[in-house]
């Protein structure tokens, strides 16, 4: 087999000094792999490696979206301060890593190191095989992304903490000093590979800079525009809004369950995982799955139109996500849509 290539280093970026304070063990949290969200038949349950990588979905897209070459995804959270202090955010920030995670591993087509990289607020979320290569160790800031690019590539093997063939992050403060030395580096010769673009996320002042460098989101909590009957609206590639008015949002199970945000009169309260993974669905560009002739209750797919408090990702959604990544693919999701509630809160 033939190694893929890695690029070489450009001199301008190679006299970057060795960095010595990285991101500390106690700075860092793994975040739990939602094995829950996968429906019974998904892909991803106990499957190996060799099931899951790209070389089983034959042919690239000929005419790319723009999700296939998109390591970096930066969020935006707008939630109103009396309804959700610092902690509220973080688990906002937390929910929509876990549903990424989930979604990232299913994009058999997109390149590698698809959204390894999420920017939610003061967090960065890290691929947990990618992070100890760029954010623990030692060495100039091109040693590091050198690794990192190994890692990606698949020429450097690197156990998962927990054996499962899926990844998932890490988070660490963006506040690091290599994220500052990033922001330093001269990395303009990769500007259009996944440095440079993890360069402008974490760095670019200038919002309007460098729009297409990487993608963002922005995730709002207030006034939903699909109107009373939905709890929550996906824009394709742009926005999510989540009703808090008549809505309560709480996650965890059982006896750990807690409420997060939203009016505390509205119970019971939706799961907010499970309505962020359906919007994170529209947010990559899937339409809702048609149903028409199945009964809900056998099939509680991410991607039904009607709140499911058991929603998972199913084989239609992994094969919906893979179509997307052709850009002129006709169900493409091109306008907002809303998730219905449930029938018995209407
Ligand atoms: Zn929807």
């Amino acid at each position: 087999m033939v190694a893929a290539p890695v690029f070489a280093a450009p001199e301008r970026v190679r006299e970057t000094p060795s960095i010595r304070d990285t991101a500390s063990s106690s700075e860092s949290l793994r975040i739990p792999l939602r094995t829950d969200r996968w429906c019974p038949a998904s892909p991803l349950r106990l499957y190996g490696k060799d099931e899951l990588a790209p070389k089983d979905m034959k042919g690239r897209p000929a005419n790319p979206s723009w999700i296939v070459d998109m390591p970096v995804l930066s969020v935006r959270i707008e939630a109103p301060q009396r309804n959700c202090d610092g902690s509220c955010l973080g688990q906002i920030g937390l929910t929509l890593a876990e549903s990424v995670n989930l979604w990232r591993h299913l994009c058999l087509r997109c390149k590698p190191g698809f959204l390894d990289f999420v920017l939610v607020d003061d967090f960065v979320y890290v691929d947990e095989k990618v992070f100890p290569a760029l954010f623990s160790g030692g060495g100039a800031i091109f040693e590091r992304i050198l690794r990192a690019e190994r890692v990606m590539l698949g020429l450097d093997a690197v156990a998962s903490s927990d054996g499962n063939a899926i990844d998932s992050y890490v988070r660490i403060p963006r506040a690091t000093a290599l994220a500052t030395n990033i922001c330093k580096a001269d990395l303009s010769a990769l500007s259009s590979m996944w440095p440079g673009k993890l360069q402008h996320a974490l760095c670019a002042r200038d919002t309007e800079v460098e729009t297409s460098a990487f993608a963002r989101l922005t995730v709002a909590f207030g006034d939903n525009p699909c109107g009373k009957n939905f709890l929550a609206c996906g824009d394709p590639a742009k926005r999510i809004d989540f009703d808090i008015s008549d809505t309560l949002y709480a996650v965890g199970t059982g006896a750990s369950t807690f409420n997060v945000l939203g009016n505390p009169r509205s119970v019971p309260a939706v799961d907010l995982d499970a309505v962020m993974l359906h919007e994170m669905g529209h947010f990559l560009g899937l339409g809702h799955l048609q149903m028409k002739n199945q009964p809900a209750a056998f099939f509680p797919a991410a991607m039904l139109d009607e709140y499911r408090g058991d929603f998972c990702i199913s084989i239609a959604e992994t094969m919906m996500l893979n179509s997307m990544t052709e850009a002129g693919w006709r169900y493409r999701a091109t306008a907002c849509s809303g998730l219905r509630r449930p029938r018995s809160a209407r």
